[in-house]
């Protein structure tokens, strides 16, 4: 019998476990194990209950456009449960005053005319500078080139650093100068290339960000943590080794020698290591990969959660959330007003806010080495400054994400191509997987299991 074991019980681990499941040949019996360090399942995607709130300590939803995403819900059978983002306006917190996102942008970048003269973000100069794209050609930029500089060239430095920088930064963790367009918004490249200008080209597919525009995100009833369950509860014939570290995984022969921190070690045939970089680095312990592996880097996070005694609808009307740009008194770098943009996080209807304060900003290292109760304090700070509350809080979450966030800068793809040759000639039939190497969202990471199922099917098949 051949064993396979998966080293990481995240989104990415679950899903190649759940497509190797459907598509394995029946004929001979396989063992699978799934090795998780924690008592539970889901790494990044966790949710807490507490005094009638819904939170998510890590990420809070999933893109419902990538193709991966809905149709995976509906193998689960899992439709019933899930839930939808209410839309509404973004803030960027700047001058110390909330200014609305223009409707019509995507990611901050207007697309359409009408977009661009509604922001009250930037000048008049400045928007006259993003209507000369038309006039500007695309010599150079391909979709390796940086992000920040192929926006700042076609569009103007106002619009870049006021209305979008905050609002892509925030999404893809990184100075958008050392984010390439391929691992970011490559479409942007061919709409520059084909219509001549990027509004143009947001204007001929115009449809398709519409559509997207209004059901944008899905979470489930019950929070994230229920589509971890539905996976573990649809894989009866895995064995969770839950709460168990992989220490050191061991090239044995044509085996795999996998040891745990409590467990007896298991010979494997085939192994997934579903697992931040740096846990791949210290299980497979290989100084011939580390200059490889030394490249991937990783941005910090800590997030808070305040909940209320007070009713939601003191929010400003129709707000979402708001992101803080310059010129601003607030510590933190972004809030979403979670209980109005996700109905299903609060049983009675109060308030809860959730709190972003990210390694990008100039207090970082003082606020990482604060307990829960000093950051709490700022947190509460922020809170009255942006919405003028000064009440107590009923409950309170703290998360530090320190090291945890994957930043896909621009020398991730060659440092990818490169640790992928390495591996698959010195290490055959164990494969890399999860959000260090193929794509930080959850519709990646759900591709990259699907992807990863097949490669270990090809494996199962040349024995
Ligand atoms: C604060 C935050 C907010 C986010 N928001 C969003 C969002 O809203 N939408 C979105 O799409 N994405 C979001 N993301 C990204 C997304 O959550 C992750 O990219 C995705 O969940 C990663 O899944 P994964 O399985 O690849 O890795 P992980 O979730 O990191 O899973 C890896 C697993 O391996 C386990 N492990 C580690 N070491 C060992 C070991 N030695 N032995 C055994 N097990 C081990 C870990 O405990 C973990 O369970 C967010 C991430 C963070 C941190």
């Amino acid at each position: 019998m051949k064993t396979v074991v998966v080293v990481g019980g995240g989104i990415t681990g679950l899903c190649t476990l759940h497509y190797l499941k459907r598509q394995a040949p029946s004929e001979e019996p396989i063992r699978y194990i799934l090795a998780e360090k924690n008592e539970y399942l889901g790494g990044k995607m966790h949710t807490v209950h507490e005094s009638g709130f819904i939170m998510e300590t890590g990420a809070d939803s999933i893109v419902a456009r990538h193709p991966n995403v809905l149709e995976l819900v509906k193998e689960l059978e899992f439709e019933s449960e899930l839930v939808y983002n209410e839309t509404g306006i973004s803030y960027i917190h700047t001058n110390n005053e909330l200014h609305a996102i223009p409707a019509g942008s995507t990611f901050g970048i207007p697309m359409s005319m009408e977009s661009l003269q509604a922001s009250t973000l930037i000048s008049e100069e400045g928007k006259k500078r993003v209507l000369m794209d038309a006039e500007i050609p695309n010599n150079n930029f391909t979709k390796e080139s940086s992000i920040g500089d192929f926006l700042e060239y076609f569009l103007g430095k106002e619009i870049v650093e006021k209305q979008i920088a905050p609002v892509l930064a925030g999404v893809y963790s990184g100075d958008l100068y050392q984010l390439s367009l391929a691992s970011t918004l490559p479409y942007l490249v061919d709409y520059k290339n084909k219509y001549g200008s990027i509004m143009k080209g947001f204007e001929a597919n115009r449809e398709q960000f519409e559509k997207a525009a209004n059901k944008k995100f899905i979470s489930f009833k019950k929070g994230l943590s229920a589509l971890i369950d539905r996976l573990e509860e649809l894989l009866p014939e895995v064995e969770f080794y839950k709460n168990t570290e992989t220490t050191s995984v061991k090239k044995k022969g044509a085996l795999y020698e996998v040891s745990f921190s409590n467990r007896e070690t298991v010979q494997a045939d085939i192994v997934v290591l579903a697992v931040p970089n740096n846990i791949v680095q210290k299980v497979l312990n290989d100084p011939e990969l580390n200059p490889n592996l030394n490249k991937f880097t990783n941005a910090s996070a800590l997030t808070m959660y305040l909940g209320f005694d007070l009713p939601d609808s003191i929010l400003p009307a129709d707000g979402t959330g708001f992101i803080v740009s310059h010129n601003s008194d607030l510590v933190c770098n972004a809030s979403t007003w979670t209980s109005r943009k996700w109905k299903h996080t609060s049983e009675n209807g109060n308030l809860l806010v959730r709190l972003f304060y990210k390694n990008t900003s100039p207090r970082y290292e003082e606020l990482a080495a604060m307990t829960d109760e000093e950051l709490t304090k700022v947190a509460l700070e922020d809170v009255k400054l942006s919405l003028n509350i000064e009440e107590e809080p009923t409950v309170v979450n703290v998360e530090k994400w320190i090291e945890m966030m994957p930043r896909y800068d621009l020398a991730h793809k060659e440092a990818l191509d490169a640790l992928l040759v390495d591996l698959d000639a010195k290490y055959p039939n164990l494969y890399i997987a999860g959000c260090s190497y193929f794509g930080v969202g959850i519709g990646a990471c759900i591709e990259n299991g699907k992807n990863t199922a097949d490669k270990v099917l090809k494996s199962l098949a040349a024995f």
